[in-house]
């Protein structure tokens, strides 16, 4: 999402890009930002930007499905969202295929392409005489640095889900084409380097790519180009993923990890990281189940482990389908939302981590008898602080696991999320990120693409923690792309940014779309609350000057002021192969939402 002032320029500008890249353009490319809602036929989209939707728009036209047509929009954004995501991060997608046959089966798949810790990763490898290290310090270094997933999950995404009629390359080629004609650089873009520019100037070549050569920000209204991304991706579009996972490529890689290249002049100290090329070359993205609950007649298929969005989705949402939500007062619906998303919270603190490497008692935490316990504590005041995690090994069919209550990692950060449809009924929505905005501040050299900080996700303050850090290990996520079906047939799909607030944004869109009755893109817009089992609930200005946040503070709720939570995309199946799209109309500047046939 960048500001609004440039995007007609820009739009052109890339447009004649998209078109040289052999991607129609749609004749609504005039419009400078948005649409942030649409309705309509023939596959749809919605991601934060318009550049990026309008790439999954004409991957859709041109005979892509709706999987093609998201990688194809997260390559652009990889490039005009540097921040939040890129080739350097990683991610997850919740996939629908429609049935092939008018009776067949509808598939609900997921695609793994979080980072992984690099072998050598110990317990203790955050901390420093005993103590962990202060978050900055684990961030800004190569230590946070986990093996990048995304570029082997777009290439496993095409594979196994892809039309077969885009190739890696073609989906690459629109990213291509702007990170070689540039975008004009707006408030948000120089506000994200702002943030992070006491360390980018640190970095040589992290200052070659965002400063100018005052060490200020690109200035607003410049355009910025990146071809050395442009040629990173060619690289990646002429030898497919393997070509970022071994040789050069991996080498840089490694070695910007390893012996991170730090001006004389740093203000900071660098700790390197001990990822070796062998890490890059054993990088998997494997399709994994997904979660699944029965909610009001609908099924919510969502994001297991090593991501805790469908875990904890879930299980507030077996909390709330003991209240008829739907004829209570939009306070007190809003009161049981805050409760069941603090007790999940305990729950998802304790007992989350990779189940590759500690044992997730997922079935306990997604059972109707777990959510019963937990409901039985829900009063009509909130609790006025966190709350321990409970005890699902009796519905876990024998699975015991070691929890471990945990305050750490609730943090809230960037990120994006897309969701694409196409007109055979495929359904794909895919979160990505590099973690913290910026990532590990490390830009590749001649690379042009920052690294994650990844591992700083783990609760790396613990050495006994499911969670804590491992080799090989994925760290826990929040990231919740979401698909909710009914009759077997899609419904709602939907994700959101935002680190541990993901969980809550996804949980409020869903309460306030199916029990509430809002239709989708006011259940986006609406003001939003995080209660993630703290003393004080997060939320936005608007929530709390609400009669509602009133109300819920006489039931003893207290609210702590955040400019914005989460920047969700999603859609509504009608029926008739009619949809309704969303982005969000105010935050970050405001998303866009398009359809193949309006
Ligand atoms: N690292 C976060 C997670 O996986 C996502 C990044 C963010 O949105 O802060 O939950």
């Amino acid at each position: 999402m960048r500001g609004r002032g440039f995007r007609s320029v820009l739009v052109t500008l890339v447009a004649g890009s998209l078109a040289l890249a052999g991607v129609a353009v749609s004749a609504d490319s005039a419009a400078p930002v948005g649409p942030p809602t649409s309705t309509g036929t023939g596959g749809a989209a919605a991601t934060v930007e318009r550049l990026a939707t309008q790439a999954a728009i004409a991957t859709l036209r041109k005979g892509g499905n709706a999987i093609d047509a998201t990688v194809t929009a997260a390559a652009v954004l990889g490039v005009t969202e540097p921040f939040s995501c890129g080739v350097g991060g990683g991610g997850f997608m919740v996939v629908y295929q429609a049935p092939l046959r008018p009776r067949g089966r509808p598939h609900v798949f997921t695609l793994d392409s979080r980072e992984r810790a690099p072998a050598a990763m110990r317990p203790d490898s955050f901390m420093e005489g005993g103590r962990p290290l202060v978050f900055n310090d684990a961030r800004y270094s190569g230590l946070s640095v986990g093996v990048p997933g995304t570029v082997r999950g777009w290439s496993e995404a095409l594979r196994r889900y892809g039309s077969k009629r885009v190739t890696l390359a073609q989906a690459l080629a629109p990213a291509i084409a702007i990170a070689r004609s540039g975008f004009e650089v707006d408030q948000t873009f120089f506000d994200q380097i702002s943030d992070n520019r006491d360390y980018f100037d640190d970095v040589p070549a992290s200052a070659a790519l965002y400063l100018d050569a005052d060490g200020t920000p690109r200035d607003v209204g410049t355009t910025f180009r990146n071809p050395e991304l442009a040629q990173t991706y060619e690289l990646i579009a002429r030898g497919g993923a393997n070509a970022f996972y071994t040789g050069d490529l991996a080498n840089a890689i490694v070695q910007t990890v390893t012996a991170p290249s730090i001006a004389p002049s740093a203000n900071h100290r660098w700790r390197p990281g001990v990822m070796a090329a062998s890490d890059l070359a054993a990088y998997v993205a494997p399709q994994r189940a997904p979660t699944r609950v029965r909610y009001r007649g609908a099924d919510v298929f969502g994001m297991g482990p090593p991501s805790s969005g469908g875990s904890t989705v879930g299980e507030a949402l077996n909390i709330l389908e003991g209240y008829t939500l739907s004829g209570m007062t939009r306070e007190a619906a809003l009161h049981l939302y805050l409760e069941a998303s603090r007790y999940s919270f305990a729950d998802r603190g304790a007992y989350l981590g990779d189940p590759d490497f500690v044992k997730v008692p997922l079935r306990g935490l997604l059972s109707k008898g777990f959510a019963q316990t937990r409901r039985a504590l829900i009063g009509e005041r909130a609790v006025p602080g966190s709350v321990p995690p409970g005890d699902p090994a009796p519905f876990s069919g024998g699975v015991t696991a070691n929890g471990e209550a945990s305050i750490t990692s609730t943090r809230a950060g960037t990120t994006t999320h897309l969701t694409v449809s196409d007109k055979q009924g495929n359904v794909a929505t895919y979160t990505f990120t590099i973690e913290s905005t910026g990532g590990s501040g490390l830009v590749v050299p001649g690379r042009g693409f920052l690294l994650n900080n990844e591992l700083t996700d783990f609760n790396f303050d613990s050495v006994t923690h499911p969670n804590r850090v491992e080799g090989n290990k994925r760290p826990r996520s929040s990231m919740a792309p979401t698909i909710v079906l009914r009759g077997g047939k899609p419904l709602l799909a939907l994700g959101s940014p935002g680190g541990s607030t993901i969980i809550t944004t996804v949980l409020q869109i869903l309460v306030d779309r199916l029990d509430l009755g809002t239709p989708l893109p006011q259940a986006l817009a609406n003001p939003r609350a995080t209660q993630r089992n703290g003393r004080t609930t997060t939320a936005e200005p608007a929530f709390i000057a609400s009669p509602e946040a009133l109300a819920l503070t006489g039931r003893g709720h207290a609210f702590v002021s955040t400019p914005e939570v989460g920047a969700a995309t999603g859609m509504e199946f009608l029926g008739g192969g009619r949809v309704v799209v969303a982005a969000e109309p105010a935050r970050r500047g405001g998303g866009s939402a398009l359809v193949v046939k309006p």
